[in-house]
């Protein structure tokens, strides 16, 4: 989709939308934002939505970078380090799969995360949240 964050307004504490066919939520298991489109089903409860089906996400959680360089480590050939998968060194293919209902999210077992099999509120989405594509962790 390709926006930034920051730029949704918020419609909601737990939901956010640039427009009718894209919307986000803050997920407590991957600690970024996913979203869902207009292919979903949603009830139009901001405060204590349902989504259907399930939303499945799957990305890449890149490594920590090197706080000396602000980039990602780097071996003596100037080339980043991968690992056996060709990915950089320390990053993690990530899977996420939740069903939205009354404001509850239910992550099913095939998550990555600590709270696969568990059913916890939608928490607010916060000021300046990270999204699921992208990230780079400074900490
Ligand atoms: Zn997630």
């Amino acid at each position: 989709m390709g926006y930034l964050i920051d730029e949704v307004p918020i419609v909601s504490k737990v939901l956010r939308n640039k427009d009718d066919s894209c919307w986000s939520f803050f997920c407590p298991g991957c600690e970024v934002t996913h979203n869902f489109y207009d292919s979903w089903v949603f009830n139009g409860d901001l405060e204590r939505p349902t989504v259907e089906p399930s939303i499945k996400v799957e990305y890449c959680r890149y490594p920590l970078v090197d706080p000396t360089t602000g980039d990602f480590a780097r071996g003596a050939d100037g080339e980043y380090i991968l690992d056996e998968h060709r990915m950089l060194r320390g990053a993690k293919k990530m899977t996420c799969h939740s069903f939205i209902r009354d404001g509850m999210i239910r992550f099913l077992a095939d998550c990555t995360h600590g709270l696969a099999g568990k059913t916890v509120p939608l928490l607010d989405v916060p000021d300046d949240p990270p999204a699921d594509h992208d990230i780079k962790r400074h900490s």
